[in-house]
Protein backbone atom coordinates (compact mmCIF):
# COMPACT_ATOMS: atom_id res chain seq x y z
CA UNK A 1 0.00 0.00 0.00
CA UNK A 2 1.11 3.69 -0.97
CA UNK A 3 2.01 5.57 1.79
CA UNK A 4 2.18 9.75 2.16
CA UNK A 5 3.74 12.12 4.38
CA UNK A 6 1.80 15.37 4.56
CA UNK A 7 3.32 18.51 6.62
CA UNK A 8 1.45 20.92 7.53
CA UNK A 9 3.11 24.40 8.77
CA UNK A 10 2.64 26.73 11.30
CA UNK A 11 0.31 28.65 9.34
CA UNK A 12 -1.81 25.74 7.94
CA UNK A 13 -2.99 24.92 11.89
CA UNK A 14 -3.23 28.00 13.23
CA UNK A 15 -6.66 27.70 14.32
CA UNK A 16 -9.03 25.10 15.17
CA UNK A 17 -10.66 26.03 12.07
CA UNK A 18 -7.55 25.53 9.74
CA UNK A 19 -6.94 22.48 11.43
CA UNK A 20 -10.10 21.04 10.74
CA UNK A 21 -9.51 21.73 7.13
CA UNK A 22 -6.07 20.15 7.11
CA UNK A 23 -7.33 17.17 9.23
CA UNK A 24 -9.76 16.64 5.95
CA UNK A 25 -7.03 16.76 3.44
CA UNK A 26 -5.22 13.66 5.71
CA UNK A 27 -8.43 11.55 5.36
CA UNK A 28 -8.94 12.26 2.03
CA UNK A 29 -5.45 10.85 1.28
CA UNK A 30 -6.36 7.91 3.24
CA UNK A 31 -9.62 7.76 1.48
CA UNK A 32 -7.74 7.35 -2.09
CA UNK A 33 -5.94 4.06 -0.49
CA UNK A 34 -2.81 5.32 0.94
CA UNK A 35 -1.60 5.10 4.70
CA UNK A 36 -1.04 8.73 5.81
CA UNK A 37 1.37 10.19 8.50
CA UNK A 38 0.82 13.84 9.15
CA UNK A 39 3.57 15.95 10.41
CA UNK A 40 2.79 19.49 12.48
CA UNK A 41 3.93 22.78 13.09
CA UNK A 42 3.36 24.91 16.09
CA UNK A 43 0.09 26.51 15.96
CA UNK A 44 1.03 29.57 14.04
CA UNK A 45 3.54 32.09 15.48
CA UNK A 46 3.37 29.87 18.83
CA UNK A 47 6.99 28.98 18.80
CA UNK A 48 8.08 32.90 18.75
CA UNK A 49 5.78 33.14 21.52
CA UNK A 50 7.70 30.10 23.29
CA UNK A 51 10.88 32.15 22.86
CA UNK A 52 9.93 35.46 23.95
CA UNK A 53 8.56 34.13 27.04
CA UNK A 54 12.10 32.42 27.69
CA UNK A 55 13.78 35.72 26.60
CA UNK A 56 11.48 37.59 29.56
CA UNK A 57 13.31 35.16 32.18
CA UNK A 58 16.31 35.42 30.69
CA UNK A 59 18.61 37.09 27.92
CA UNK A 60 20.03 33.39 27.96
CA UNK A 61 18.11 30.73 28.32
CA UNK A 62 19.64 27.16 28.71
CA UNK A 63 19.56 25.40 25.90
CA UNK A 64 18.09 21.94 27.53
CA UNK A 65 15.45 24.07 28.63
CA UNK A 66 14.87 25.64 25.16
CA UNK A 67 13.88 21.78 23.70
CA UNK A 68 12.27 21.62 26.73
CA UNK A 69 9.78 24.49 26.05
CA UNK A 70 9.71 25.19 22.48
CA UNK A 71 8.91 21.22 22.36
CA UNK A 72 5.78 22.21 23.77
CA UNK A 73 4.57 23.81 20.43
CA UNK A 74 4.20 20.63 18.42
CA UNK A 75 2.79 18.63 21.61
CA UNK A 76 -0.66 21.00 21.48
CA UNK A 77 -1.13 20.99 17.31
CA UNK A 78 -0.46 17.02 17.29
CA UNK A 79 -2.95 16.50 20.55
CA UNK A 80 -5.50 19.13 18.70
CA UNK A 81 -5.05 17.18 14.97
CA UNK A 82 -5.48 13.74 16.31
CA UNK A 83 -8.99 14.88 18.10
CA UNK A 84 -9.66 16.66 14.59
CA UNK A 85 -9.82 14.15 12.64
CA UNK A 86 -11.35 11.32 15.40
CA UNK A 87 -14.78 13.96 15.67
CA UNK A 88 -14.73 13.98 11.73
CA UNK A 89 -15.12 10.13 12.40
CA UNK A 90 -11.35 8.36 11.50
CA UNK A 91 -8.95 7.10 13.59
CA UNK A 92 -5.84 9.09 14.15
CA UNK A 93 -2.73 8.60 17.10
CA UNK A 94 -0.56 11.77 18.10
CA UNK A 95 3.16 10.67 18.82
CA UNK A 96 6.16 12.69 19.91
CA UNK A 97 9.64 12.90 18.93
CA UNK A 98 10.02 10.72 21.69
CA UNK A 99 7.34 8.27 21.20
CA UNK A 100 8.03 7.98 17.69
CA UNK A 101 11.72 7.22 18.00
CA UNK A 102 13.29 10.09 16.46
CA UNK A 103 17.15 10.18 17.91
CA UNK A 104 18.79 12.73 17.82
CA UNK A 105 22.71 14.28 18.57
CA UNK A 106 22.90 16.20 22.14
CA UNK A 107 22.99 19.58 19.91
CA UNK A 108 20.36 21.44 21.93
CA UNK A 109 18.52 23.50 19.40
CA UNK A 110 20.13 22.37 16.53
CA UNK A 111 20.37 19.15 16.75
CA UNK A 112 20.76 16.60 13.67
CA UNK A 113 18.63 13.62 13.68
CA UNK A 114 20.53 9.94 14.10
CA UNK A 115 17.56 7.34 13.82
CA UNK A 116 14.33 6.53 13.28
CA UNK A 117 12.74 3.37 14.44
CA UNK A 118 9.50 2.74 12.36
CA UNK A 119 8.03 -0.37 14.37
CA UNK A 120 6.14 1.44 16.29
CA UNK A 121 4.30 3.91 13.16
CA UNK A 122 4.50 0.74 10.78
CA UNK A 123 2.01 -0.95 13.33
CA UNK A 124 -0.41 2.18 13.73
CA UNK A 125 -0.38 2.62 10.18
CA UNK A 126 -1.25 -1.31 9.80
CA UNK A 127 -4.00 -0.62 12.43
CA UNK A 128 -5.62 1.85 10.20
CA UNK A 129 -4.90 5.47 11.87
CA UNK A 130 -3.78 8.01 10.70
CA UNK A 131 -0.33 8.94 12.76
CA UNK A 132 0.61 12.56 13.69
CA UNK A 133 3.83 13.01 14.26
CA UNK A 134 5.02 15.75 16.02
CA UNK A 135 7.53 18.05 14.15
CA UNK A 136 10.98 19.66 14.68
CA UNK A 137 11.44 17.51 17.81
CA UNK A 138 13.88 14.32 18.55
CA UNK A 139 15.35 13.02 21.45
CA UNK A 140 18.72 12.16 22.32
CA UNK A 141 20.67 9.10 23.70
CA UNK A 142 19.85 10.34 27.51
CA UNK A 143 16.52 10.85 27.04
CA UNK A 144 16.43 14.56 27.05
CA UNK A 145 14.42 16.52 24.34
CA UNK A 146 16.19 18.27 21.69
CA UNK A 147 14.83 20.53 18.34
CA UNK A 148 16.07 20.41 14.91
CA UNK A 149 16.15 24.17 14.64
CA UNK A 150 13.95 26.97 13.06
CA UNK A 151 11.94 25.48 10.58
CA UNK A 152 12.52 21.84 11.03
CA UNK A 153 9.38 20.38 10.67
CA UNK A 154 10.31 20.12 6.90
CA UNK A 155 13.13 18.04 8.30
CA UNK A 156 10.96 16.01 10.08
CA UNK A 157 8.95 14.98 7.59
CA UNK A 158 11.29 14.40 4.75
CA UNK A 159 12.98 12.21 7.08
CA UNK A 160 10.25 9.78 8.17
CA UNK A 161 8.95 9.98 4.23
CA UNK A 162 13.00 8.19 4.01
CA UNK A 163 12.46 5.57 6.53
CA UNK A 164 8.91 4.99 5.69
CA UNK A 165 9.92 4.85 2.20
CA UNK A 166 7.15 6.92 1.39
CA UNK A 167 5.78 7.72 -1.94
CA UNK A 168 5.30 11.63 -1.33
CA UNK A 169 5.86 13.71 1.30
CA UNK A 170 3.22 16.63 0.83
CA UNK A 171 4.38 20.41 2.32
CA UNK A 172 1.24 21.79 2.38
CA UNK A 173 2.01 26.17 3.49
CA UNK A 174 1.10 29.09 2.74
CA UNK A 175 2.65 30.01 -0.57
CA UNK A 176 1.50 28.11 -3.96
CA UNK A 177 5.06 26.39 -4.55
CA UNK A 178 8.75 27.29 -5.01
CA UNK A 179 8.78 30.43 -7.39
CA UNK A 180 11.07 31.27 -9.79
CA UNK A 181 12.38 34.22 -7.21
CA UNK A 182 10.93 35.88 -4.08
CA UNK A 183 7.51 36.56 -5.67
CA UNK A 184 7.01 39.15 -2.23
CA UNK A 185 10.24 40.78 -3.61
CA UNK A 186 9.38 40.84 -7.54
CA UNK A 187 5.11 40.65 -8.14
CA UNK A 188 6.56 38.99 -12.10
CA UNK A 189 7.68 35.94 -9.72
CA UNK A 190 5.96 32.61 -11.35
CA UNK A 191 4.98 28.97 -9.66
CA UNK A 192 7.52 26.63 -11.50
CA UNK A 193 6.12 23.00 -11.98
CA UNK A 194 8.70 21.15 -10.63
CA UNK A 195 12.84 21.78 -9.79
CA UNK A 196 15.73 19.62 -9.03
CA UNK A 197 16.67 18.87 -5.30
CA UNK A 198 20.38 20.38 -5.93
CA UNK A 199 18.45 23.81 -7.67
CA UNK A 200 16.57 23.81 -4.66
CA UNK A 201 19.70 23.71 -2.49
CA UNK A 202 21.18 26.29 -4.51
CA UNK A 203 17.98 28.67 -4.24
CA UNK A 204 17.22 27.47 -0.70
CA UNK A 205 20.29 28.58 1.37
CA UNK A 206 20.62 31.31 -1.24
CA UNK A 207 17.40 32.91 0.70
CA UNK A 208 14.24 31.48 -1.38
CA UNK A 209 13.28 30.55 2.07
CA UNK A 210 10.14 28.18 1.10
CA UNK A 211 11.54 25.19 2.76
CA UNK A 212 14.48 24.26 5.62
CA UNK A 213 17.86 23.79 3.29
CA UNK A 214 18.50 20.40 5.57
CA UNK A 215 14.93 19.08 4.45
CA UNK A 216 16.03 18.78 1.07
CA UNK A 217 19.50 17.42 1.50
CA UNK A 218 17.37 14.86 3.16
CA UNK A 219 15.41 14.69 0.47
CA UNK A 220 18.00 14.56 -2.41
CA UNK A 221 20.44 11.59 -0.17
CA UNK A 222 16.80 9.40 0.06
CA UNK A 223 15.43 9.89 -2.88
CA UNK A 224 12.09 11.07 -1.52
CA UNK A 225 9.95 13.16 -3.80
CA UNK A 226 8.73 16.44 -2.35
CA UNK A 227 5.82 18.34 -3.08
CA UNK A 228 5.14 21.72 -2.20
CA UNK A 229 1.65 23.16 -2.62
CA UNK A 230 -1.01 25.83 -0.70
CA UNK A 231 -3.07 24.67 2.40
CA UNK A 232 -5.75 26.90 1.57
CA UNK A 233 -5.69 27.18 -2.64
CA UNK A 234 -6.65 23.73 -4.45
CA UNK A 235 -3.14 24.50 -7.17
CA UNK A 236 -0.86 21.57 -8.61
CA UNK A 237 2.43 23.31 -6.16
CA UNK A 238 5.92 22.63 -7.00
CA UNK A 239 7.19 18.49 -7.43
CA UNK A 240 11.31 18.61 -6.20
CA UNK A 241 13.18 15.77 -7.42
CA UNK A 242 16.34 14.35 -8.87
CA UNK A 243 17.73 16.11 -11.38
CA UNK A 244 17.52 13.38 -13.93
CA UNK A 245 13.45 13.23 -13.83
CA UNK A 246 13.25 17.26 -14.01
CA UNK A 247 12.88 19.63 -16.94
CA UNK A 248 16.30 21.00 -17.56
CA UNK A 249 16.45 24.53 -18.15
CA UNK A 250 19.09 27.28 -18.24
CA UNK A 251 17.87 29.21 -15.39
CA UNK A 252 15.29 28.17 -13.37
CA UNK A 253 15.44 30.76 -10.36
CA UNK A 254 16.78 33.83 -9.28
CA UNK A 255 18.01 34.41 -5.16
CA UNK A 256 18.96 37.43 -3.45
CA UNK A 257 21.16 36.89 -0.12
CA UNK A 258 19.97 40.33 1.05
CA UNK A 259 22.82 40.25 4.00
CA UNK A 260 26.22 39.42 2.89
CA UNK A 261 29.58 40.44 4.44
CA UNK A 262 33.19 40.57 2.13
CA UNK A 263 36.91 40.19 3.90
CA UNK A 264 39.55 40.18 1.93
CA UNK A 265 42.86 39.73 3.03
CA UNK A 266 45.82 41.02 0.39
CA UNK A 267 48.56 39.94 -0.78
CA UNK A 268 48.84 36.31 1.04
CA UNK A 269 51.66 33.92 -0.48
CA UNK A 270 51.17 31.92 -2.67
CA UNK A 271 51.86 28.76 -1.30
CA UNK A 272 50.50 25.87 -0.33
CA UNK A 273 48.56 25.84 3.35
CA UNK A 274 47.59 29.63 3.42
CA UNK A 275 43.97 28.31 2.45
CA UNK A 276 43.40 25.79 5.17
CA UNK A 277 45.23 28.35 7.88
CA UNK A 278 42.19 30.53 7.02
CA UNK A 279 39.51 28.58 6.94
CA UNK A 280 40.48 26.37 9.25
CA UNK A 281 40.23 29.26 11.56
CA UNK A 282 36.96 30.19 10.46
CA UNK A 283 35.58 26.40 10.82
CA UNK A 284 37.03 26.21 14.60
CA UNK A 285 34.76 29.30 15.46
CA UNK A 286 31.50 27.74 13.61
CA UNK A 287 31.43 30.12 10.72
CA UNK A 288 29.74 28.90 7.81
CA UNK A 289 31.45 30.27 4.88
CA UNK A 290 29.95 31.09 1.80
CA UNK A 291 31.48 32.35 -1.54
CA UNK A 292 35.31 32.17 -1.43
CA UNK A 293 37.34 33.21 -4.19
CA UNK A 294 40.88 33.59 -4.53
CA UNK A 295 42.79 34.85 -7.48
CA UNK A 296 44.99 33.50 -9.63
CA UNK A 297 47.90 36.00 -8.29
CA UNK A 298 50.83 37.73 -8.93
CA UNK A 299 54.45 38.17 -8.08
CA UNK A 300 53.78 34.58 -5.58
CA UNK A 301 51.27 36.66 -3.39
CA UNK A 302 47.06 35.98 -3.84
CA UNK A 303 44.08 37.83 -2.29
CA UNK A 304 41.64 35.54 -0.79
CA UNK A 305 37.82 36.68 -0.75
CA UNK A 306 34.73 34.92 1.23
CA UNK A 307 31.81 36.15 2.74
CA UNK A 308 30.21 35.43 5.85
CA UNK A 309 26.73 36.75 6.70
CA UNK A 310 26.45 39.88 8.04
CA UNK A 311 25.98 39.21 11.52
CA UNK A 312 29.51 37.25 11.52
CA UNK A 313 31.25 39.86 10.01
CA UNK A 314 33.01 40.98 13.95
CA UNK A 315 34.02 37.42 14.85
CA UNK A 316 35.03 36.70 11.32
CA UNK A 317 37.31 40.00 11.05
CA UNK A 318 39.20 39.16 14.14
CA UNK A 319 40.02 35.48 13.08
CA UNK A 320 41.15 36.79 9.68
CA UNK A 321 43.26 39.20 11.17
CA UNK A 322 44.84 37.05 13.31
CA UNK A 323 45.23 34.91 10.38
CA UNK A 324 46.92 37.46 8.17
CA UNK A 325 49.37 38.81 10.51
CA UNK A 326 50.40 35.01 10.75
CA UNK A 327 50.60 34.72 7.15
CA UNK A 328 52.46 38.27 6.31
CA UNK A 329 49.57 39.37 3.96
CA UNK A 330 49.46 42.99 3.56
CA UNK A 331 46.20 43.67 5.06
CA UNK A 332 42.30 42.95 5.46
CA UNK A 333 39.76 44.69 3.99
CA UNK A 334 35.69 44.40 4.31
CA UNK A 335 32.67 45.12 3.24
CA UNK A 336 29.51 44.91 5.40
CA UNK A 337 27.14 45.96 2.71
CA UNK A 338 26.74 43.55 0.27
CA UNK A 339 24.25 41.56 -1.45
CA UNK A 340 24.37 37.76 -3.39
CA UNK A 341 22.52 37.49 -6.46
CA UNK A 342 22.11 34.16 -7.73
CA UNK A 343 21.05 32.32 -11.27
CA UNK A 344 20.35 28.87 -10.93
CA UNK A 345 19.51 26.18 -13.68
CA UNK A 346 20.17 22.46 -14.12
CA UNK A 347 20.69 23.31 -17.81
CA UNK A 348 23.04 25.96 -17.48
CA UNK A 349 26.06 23.43 -18.26
CA UNK A 350 24.78 22.80 -21.81
CA UNK A 351 23.87 26.16 -22.97
CA UNK A 352 25.98 28.43 -24.21
CA UNK A 353 26.05 32.49 -23.31
CA UNK A 354 24.38 31.71 -19.92
CA UNK A 355 27.13 34.23 -18.01
CA UNK A 356 27.44 36.86 -20.80
CA UNK A 357 23.49 36.81 -20.66
CA UNK A 358 23.62 37.21 -16.42
CA UNK A 359 26.27 40.12 -16.52
CA UNK A 360 24.97 42.06 -19.29
CA UNK A 361 21.41 42.53 -17.54
CA UNK A 362 23.18 43.92 -14.88
CA UNK A 363 25.28 46.19 -17.12
CA UNK A 364 22.32 47.78 -18.26
CA UNK A 365 21.45 48.86 -15.13
CA UNK A 366 24.52 50.05 -14.07
CA UNK A 367 25.15 48.01 -11.45
CA UNK A 368 28.83 47.15 -10.53
CA UNK A 369 29.88 42.98 -9.77
CA UNK A 370 32.42 43.24 -6.89
CA UNK A 371 33.14 39.25 -7.15
CA UNK A 372 31.84 36.24 -9.40
CA UNK A 373 31.90 32.48 -8.85
CA UNK A 374 30.20 29.54 -10.26
CA UNK A 375 29.14 26.30 -10.03
CA UNK A 376 28.24 23.91 -12.62
CA UNK A 377 24.54 25.04 -12.19
CA UNK A 378 24.76 28.58 -10.46
CA UNK A 379 26.24 32.09 -10.97
CA UNK A 380 26.65 34.30 -8.31
CA UNK A 381 26.93 37.98 -8.13
CA UNK A 382 28.17 40.26 -5.31
CA UNK A 383 26.32 43.58 -5.76
CA UNK A 384 26.01 46.70 -3.03
CA UNK A 385 23.58 45.65 -1.12
CA UNK A 386 21.21 48.77 -2.59
CA UNK A 387 21.04 47.42 -5.83
CA UNK A 388 19.96 43.90 -4.76
CA UNK A 389 16.48 44.33 -5.88
CA UNK A 390 16.93 45.69 -8.90
CA UNK A 391 19.61 43.00 -10.03
CA UNK A 392 16.85 40.48 -9.47
CA UNK A 393 14.54 42.14 -11.51
CA UNK A 394 17.39 42.25 -14.52
CA UNK A 395 18.43 39.12 -14.41
CA UNK A 396 14.73 37.29 -13.96
CA UNK A 397 13.82 39.07 -16.75
CA UNK A 398 16.76 38.94 -18.83
CA UNK A 399 16.29 34.97 -18.60
CA UNK A 400 12.39 34.90 -19.28
CA UNK A 401 11.50 33.60 -16.27
CA UNK A 402 8.13 35.75 -16.08
CA UNK A 403 7.28 34.40 -19.26
CA UNK A 404 8.38 31.32 -19.34
CA UNK A 405 5.81 28.25 -19.20
CA UNK A 406 2.74 30.82 -19.92
CA UNK A 407 0.87 31.82 -17.30
CA UNK A 408 2.76 28.84 -15.07
CA UNK A 409 -0.04 27.26 -14.32
CA UNK A 410 1.83 23.94 -15.63
CA UNK A 411 0.68 20.91 -13.65
CA UNK A 412 3.87 19.81 -11.40
CA UNK A 413 2.59 15.72 -12.16
CA UNK A 414 2.27 15.95 -7.95
CA UNK A 415 -0.30 13.12 -7.63
CA UNK A 416 1.22 10.99 -9.75
CA UNK A 417 2.83 8.53 -7.56
CA UNK A 418 5.69 6.98 -8.67
CA UNK A 419 8.01 4.54 -6.17
CA UNK A 420 11.36 5.28 -5.98
CA UNK A 421 14.09 2.39 -6.56
CA UNK A 422 13.74 1.01 -2.81
CA UNK A 423 16.38 1.07 -0.23
CA UNK A 424 18.14 -0.77 2.58
CA UNK A 425 15.89 1.03 5.05
CA UNK A 426 18.52 0.01 8.03
CA UNK A 427 21.33 1.47 6.23
CA UNK A 428 19.44 4.69 5.84
CA UNK A 429 19.07 4.92 9.77
CA UNK A 430 22.76 5.71 10.20
CA UNK A 431 23.79 8.73 10.28
CA UNK A 432 20.95 10.09 8.21
CA UNK A 433 22.02 14.16 8.39
CA UNK A 434 25.89 13.21 8.23
CA UNK A 435 28.07 15.24 5.72
CA UNK A 436 28.11 12.98 2.37
CA UNK A 437 30.72 13.53 -0.13
CA UNK A 438 29.53 11.98 -3.23
CA UNK A 439 32.06 12.22 -5.69
CA UNK A 440 35.65 14.01 -6.25
CA UNK A 441 36.25 14.05 -10.22
CA UNK A 442 38.92 15.31 -12.05
CA UNK A 443 38.97 17.33 -15.28
CA UNK A 444 41.80 17.77 -16.58
CA UNK A 445 40.43 19.03 -20.08
CA UNK A 446 40.35 22.77 -19.57
CA UNK A 447 42.55 25.47 -19.84
CA UNK A 448 42.59 28.42 -17.31
CA UNK A 449 42.46 32.35 -18.71
CA UNK A 450 43.23 35.37 -16.89
CA UNK A 451 42.98 38.94 -17.32
CA UNK A 452 44.26 41.18 -14.70
CA UNK A 453 44.13 45.23 -14.55
CA UNK A 454 41.05 45.03 -16.08
CA UNK A 455 39.04 48.63 -14.78
CA UNK A 456 36.55 47.95 -11.90
CA UNK A 457 33.70 49.61 -13.89
CA UNK A 458 29.95 48.26 -14.37
CA UNK A 459 29.76 46.11 -17.84
CA UNK A 460 33.11 45.12 -17.76
CA UNK A 461 32.29 41.35 -16.84
CA UNK A 462 29.23 41.62 -19.33
CA UNK A 463 31.37 42.79 -22.10
CA UNK A 464 33.70 39.93 -21.44
CA UNK A 465 31.83 37.15 -21.58
CA UNK A 466 29.31 38.68 -24.37
CA UNK A 467 32.26 38.46 -26.77
CA UNK A 468 33.61 35.58 -25.39
CA UNK A 469 30.40 33.77 -26.10
CA UNK A 470 29.86 35.01 -29.66
CA UNK A 471 33.26 33.77 -30.01
CA UNK A 472 31.26 30.41 -29.28
CA UNK A 473 33.42 29.54 -26.32
CA UNK A 474 32.23 27.15 -23.69
CA UNK A 475 33.11 28.67 -20.13
CA UNK A 476 33.33 26.72 -17.23
CA UNK A 477 34.13 27.72 -14.50
CA UNK A 478 34.35 31.71 -13.57
CA UNK A 479 35.90 33.21 -11.04
CA UNK A 480 36.24 37.40 -10.48
CA UNK A 481 38.38 38.21 -7.11
CA UNK A 482 37.45 41.40 -5.26
CA UNK A 483 38.94 44.46 -6.87
CA UNK A 484 41.76 46.12 -5.51
CA UNK A 485 42.70 49.66 -6.52
CA UNK A 486 39.68 49.98 -9.06
CA UNK A 487 41.16 47.11 -10.97
CA UNK A 488 39.53 43.40 -11.25
CA UNK A 489 40.99 40.30 -12.35
CA UNK A 490 38.69 37.40 -13.90
CA UNK A 491 39.24 34.35 -14.61
CA UNK A 492 37.45 31.05 -16.82
CA UNK A 493 38.70 27.99 -17.98
CA UNK A 494 37.51 26.51 -21.03
CA UNK A 495 37.93 23.12 -23.08
CA UNK A 496 41.96 22.94 -23.85
CA UNK A 497 41.25 22.60 -27.32
CA UNK A 498 39.22 25.89 -27.53
CA UNK A 499 42.59 27.96 -25.80
CA UNK A 500 43.97 29.27 -28.32
CA UNK A 501 40.75 31.04 -29.82
CA UNK A 502 40.38 31.91 -26.21
CA UNK A 503 43.44 33.44 -26.21
CA UNK A 504 42.86 35.35 -29.26
CA UNK A 505 39.70 36.45 -27.91
CA UNK A 506 41.08 37.30 -24.68
CA UNK A 507 43.71 39.14 -26.27
CA UNK A 508 41.88 41.50 -28.48
CA UNK A 509 39.24 42.38 -25.30
CA UNK A 510 42.21 42.94 -23.00
CA UNK A 511 43.85 44.87 -25.85
CA UNK A 512 40.84 47.56 -25.91
CA UNK A 513 40.75 47.86 -21.98
CA UNK A 514 43.91 48.23 -21.13
CA UNK A 515 44.06 44.84 -19.10
CA UNK A 516 46.68 42.22 -20.01
CA UNK A 517 46.20 38.46 -20.26
CA UNK A 518 47.77 35.49 -18.59
CA UNK A 519 47.00 31.59 -19.53
CA UNK A 520 47.98 28.16 -18.66
CA UNK A 521 47.33 25.58 -21.17
CA UNK A 522 46.35 22.61 -19.19
CA UNK A 523 45.24 23.05 -15.55
CA UNK A 524 43.28 20.04 -13.37
CA UNK A 525 40.15 20.84 -12.26
CA UNK A 526 38.94 18.67 -9.11
CA UNK A 527 35.02 19.16 -8.07
CA UNK A 528 33.31 17.40 -4.98
CA UNK A 529 30.27 17.13 -4.89
CA UNK A 530 27.83 15.77 -2.46
CA UNK A 531 24.97 16.80 0.09
CA UNK A 532 25.27 19.15 3.53
CA UNK A 533 28.61 21.10 2.26
CA UNK A 534 26.74 24.09 3.08
CA UNK A 535 25.41 22.91 5.95
CA UNK A 536 28.55 21.53 7.87
CA UNK A 537 31.25 24.34 8.56
CA UNK A 538 34.68 23.53 7.68
CA UNK A 539 34.09 21.34 4.76
CA UNK A 540 35.88 23.26 2.38
CA UNK A 541 38.91 23.03 4.92
CA UNK A 542 38.55 19.07 4.92
CA UNK A 543 39.72 20.28 0.82
CA UNK A 544 42.29 22.74 1.34
CA UNK A 545 44.27 20.58 4.49
CA UNK A 546 45.28 17.51 2.74
CA UNK A 547 46.18 19.82 -0.29
CA UNK A 548 48.14 21.64 2.38
CA UNK A 549 50.21 19.07 3.64
CA UNK A 550 50.78 17.03 0.36
CA UNK A 551 52.47 20.69 -0.87
CA UNK A 552 50.12 21.24 -4.00
CA UNK A 553 48.92 24.77 -4.42
CA UNK A 554 45.08 25.85 -5.20
CA UNK A 555 44.91 28.43 -7.84
CA UNK A 556 41.76 29.28 -7.97
CA UNK A 557 38.70 28.49 -6.29
CA UNK A 558 35.28 28.20 -6.09
CA UNK A 559 31.89 27.05 -3.99
CA UNK A 560 28.47 26.62 -3.92
CA UNK A 561 25.73 24.55 -1.67
CA UNK A 562 26.56 21.40 -3.39
CA UNK A 563 29.85 21.77 -5.16
CA UNK A 564 33.74 22.81 -4.48
CA UNK A 565 35.86 23.09 -7.16
CA UNK A 566 39.23 23.97 -7.31
CA UNK A 567 42.18 24.70 -9.71
CA UNK A 568 45.70 23.20 -9.62
CA UNK A 569 48.40 22.96 -11.66
CA UNK A 570 48.03 20.19 -14.31
CA UNK A 571 50.58 18.18 -12.80
CA UNK A 572 48.99 17.87 -9.37
CA UNK A 573 45.74 16.58 -10.64
CA UNK A 574 46.46 12.86 -10.24
CA UNK A 575 47.77 13.16 -6.86
CA UNK A 576 45.25 15.69 -5.70
CA UNK A 577 42.85 13.29 -7.21
CA UNK A 578 43.97 10.69 -4.67
CA UNK A 579 44.58 12.68 -1.96
CA UNK A 580 41.17 14.23 -1.88
CA UNK A 581 39.68 10.66 -2.20
CA UNK A 582 41.59 9.83 0.59
CA UNK A 583 40.50 12.71 2.69
CA UNK A 584 36.68 12.09 2.18
CA UNK A 585 36.93 8.16 1.98
CA UNK A 586 36.13 7.62 -1.16
CA UNK A 587 36.97 4.75 -3.29
CA UNK A 588 39.57 5.39 -5.40
CA UNK A 589 38.62 4.85 -9.00
N1 LIG B 1 7.68 25.30 15.07
C1 LIG B 1 9.04 25.34 14.65
C2 LIG B 1 9.42 26.74 14.18
O1 LIG B 1 8.60 27.62 14.17
C3 LIG B 1 9.34 24.32 13.61
C4 LIG B 1 8.65 24.55 12.28
O2 LIG B 1 7.68 25.27 12.17
O3 LIG B 1 9.09 23.96 11.30
O4 LIG B 1 10.53 26.97 13.83
MG1 LIG C 1 7.60 26.59 9.97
Amino acid sequence: MALVVQKFGGTSVADPQKILAAARKAIARQQSGHQVVVVVSAMGHQTDVLVDLAKQITERPNAREMDMLLSTGEQVSVALFAMAIQSLGHKAVSLTGAQIGIRTDSTHTKARIRSISTDHLRKLLDDGSIVIAAGFQGIDQHGNITTLGRGGSDTTAVALAAVLDADLCEIYTDVEGVYTTDPRALPEARRLPSISYDEMLELASLGAGVMHPRSIEFAKKFGVKVLVRSSFKDAPGTLILSAEESTPRPASGVALAKDEARITLDNVPDQPGSSHALFSELAASGIAVDMIVQNVGQHGRADISFTVPADDLPEALDRSRKVATALHATGVSHDAELAKVSVVGVGMERSEGVAGRMFSALSHEGINVRMITTSEIKISVLVDRKDGPAAVRAVHRAFGLDAENGDGTGDAGGTALVKSSPLDVVRRLEGMEDLAIEDCQLDSSQALVTFTDLPDTPGVAADVFEEVGRAGLVVDMIVQSHPRDGRAEISFTVPAGSRDRAIEVAGRIAAARGARVADVPHVAKLSITGVGIRSHAGVADRLFKPLAEQGINIDLVSTSEVRLNVVVAAEHGQQALAVLRGAFGLARS
